[in-house]
């Protein structure tokens, strides 16, 4: 179980299909897809990481693909 960062409501697993809706690669805008504790880019397969449940969205914390 992990708790919802935006609604606080606890969930199985991951994030809701809504709250992937409402957020976007700040690198490319494109659709992010949650994977583990990261979260990837489904455009330019950047990876983000959750931290404390908060997905850090920030280019200069993205991992890039190899
Ligand atoms: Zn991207």
């Amino acid at each position: 179980m992990v708790k919802d960062a935006y609604t606080g409501k606890m969930m199985e697993e991951g994030f809701s299909p809504d709250v992937m809706a409402m957020l976007a690669c700040p690198v490319c805008h494109g659709n992010l897809l949650a994977e583990g504790d990261w979260i990837r880019c489904g455009r330019c397969q950047r990876r983000y990481p959750i931290e404390d449940g908060i997905p850090i969205l920030l280019a200069d914390r993205a991992q890039q693909p190899a």
